[in-house]
């Protein structure tokens, strides 16, 4: 647990910081629930990618203090928003490709003991170690090995892998080229949010340069090794963000999460061993091939090592992405690089990693890191990284039912309580949005949640329930000033 802190005005100054492109306003309007699937936050790049920070001294928690004070230059934003970065001679002007020509033809079990070492854990959402996960790979089952990207980006807030396939797909190639080699996977697939329409169009023109190039094929440099990879596209649905479901969607089939175990690493693709990992995560495993485990554990804490990109959004003054270390100070993220508050107004709660993340009120902002560890001690979750800021003004009733519309919404129906319980949230939070709650009404609230979590195929209901109970129990006064009855 965190020690107190000293507010985030006294922190020391930061190094100028370099904005590649101006924020979009469309991320700073945007509140829970807004950016559901086929409403994509936005049209142009804006990443905000700020290099260099020491914003340690604004957290007195040990390990974050000491961790913070190593320079850091973005490494998975670096060319985001430079001309030309999507393309492979942009590409291999900066060494690109040398990390897979170097790994392939290696052996692939050391690969996956690096990728351990690393520490490295999923950037998706759950936080699952990387090389753990490919531990688990079911081998000499006589089928065929598949890795299957996550590129179905479609928490509500959550911005980042979007701009890795439009500002650097061959970063993302490299990844897979190098996961795929290390869990001895001829067939690698990319399932891509359907609405990311630039998104696709970059990485197939990436996968055709490196088909041409000779980098995805047949005897890959030359080492005998062979590497299909296949861009999938989404059709709309939040829930092919799943990895059952986004598996599911790629056999051809209606994109329904699938009941675990087995899990996909024993029966995953097509009744085969499988590896799901995130846009981000495979990115990072190609850095850590490159520079090495030391380089990546420099940054971070022990059990979350490494780097992050973070989707800032809501009432700050500069939205958009930036990449840090983990465990920088969450009021460092607000105020060094979100350039404070809107108005100078104060932060009522802090969404920390997407919208099913359970709320941290404005007055814990200051104990907060972004790690993996401090989310779970303050019974909260990094989830995806998007952290949306709500002011001291924002309606908690009114924001809880657009995020219950939205689960509503998206619940794929196969299990009653996920299915009838998302709809009865919704209803109930219309009620209350239009000042008709009854004071009954927040015991039924409980009710219904309990009766949802933990008892559907995946993890949507909870996704649901988590904010709907965390919004109700640290804001009750706000509910109950919408009732009439
Ligand atoms: Fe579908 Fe909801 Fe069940 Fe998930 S929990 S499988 S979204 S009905």
């Amino acid at each position: 647990m965190a020690e107190p802190v000293k507010p985030a005005s006294e922190t020391p100054a930061v190094k100028e910081a370099s904005v590649v492109n101006p924020s979009n306003p469309k991320v700073s309007e945007q509140i829970p629930g807004e950016q559901t699937k086929g409403s994509q936050v936005a049209g142009a790049p804006s990443a905000v990618v700020l290099p260099v920070s020491n914003p340690a001294p604004s957290v007195t928690q040990a390990a974050a203090a000491s961790i913070n004070t190593i320079p850091f230059e973005p490494v998975i934003s670096k060319y985001f928003g430079v001309q030309d970065s999507y393309t492979l001679k942009f590409y291999e002007s900066h060494e690109g490709y040398s990390t897979a020509r170097k790994y392939v033809g290696t052996n692939p079990a050391e690969m996956v003991n690096t990728v351990k070492e690393s520490g490295l854990r999923g950037r998706g959402g759950a936080g699952f170690p990387t090389g753990l996960k490919w531990s688990f790979l079911a081998k000499n089952t006589g089928k065929p090995i598949y890795l299957a990207v996550n590129a179905d980006e479609s928490e509500p807030g959550t911005f980042k892998d979007r701009y890795i396939l439009e500002d650097d797909p061959h970063q993302l190639l490299e990844g897979v080229i190098l996961a795929s080699y290390a869990i001895e996977c001829h067939h690698a697939f990319i399932y891509l949010r359907g609405e990311f329409i630039l998104g696709f169009e970059r990485m197939n023109a990436a996968l055709n340069e490196i088909k041409a190039a000779g980098y995805v094929g047949s005897n890959i440099f030359g080492t005998g090794y062979d590497l299909k990879i296949t861009l999938c596209r989404g059709a709309g649905a939040y829930i092919c963000g799943e990895e059952t479901g986004m598996l599911s969607s790629i056999e051809g089939g209606r994109g329904y999460p699938k009941v675990k175990p087995p899990f996909p690493a024993v029966s995953g693709l097509f009744g085969c061993p499988t590896i799901v990992n995130n846009v981000e995560t495979i990115c990072n495993v190609a850095h850590i091939f490159k520079n090495g485990t030391k380089w990546f554990r420099q940054w971070g804490t022990e059990k979350s090592p490494g780097f992050k990109l973070f989707c800032l959004s809501g009432d700050v003054n500069n939205p958009g992405l930036v990449e840090v270390p983990m465990a920088t100070p969450l009021s460092d993220v607000i105020e060094v690089y979100g350039k404070g508050m809107k108005n100078g107004k104060k932060i009522k709660a802090v969404i920390p990693g997407g919208s099913s993340a359970p709320l941290i009120k404005g007055d814990k902002v200051h104990e907060i890191t972004m790690d993996y560890e401090c989310m779970a001690a303050n019974k909260t979750m990094l989830g995806s990284g998007a952290i949306t800021i709500l002011d001291e003004d924002k309606d908690i009733v009114s924001a809880i039912y657009n995020l219950m519309r939205f689960y509503h919404h998206e619940s794929c129906g196969q299990c009653t309580p996920c299915r009838e319980g998302t709809g009865w949230l919704e209803k109930l939070m219309h009620r209350f949005h239009h000042g008709h709650g009854k004071k009954k009404d927040i015991q039924l609230i409980w009710d219904v949640t309990r009766n949802m979590q933990g008892k559907t195929i995946c993890v949507l209901a909870d996704a649901a329930v988590m904010p709907m109970q965390s919004y109700l129990s640290m804001f009750p006064e706000e509910f109950e000033a919408k009732c009439d009855g």
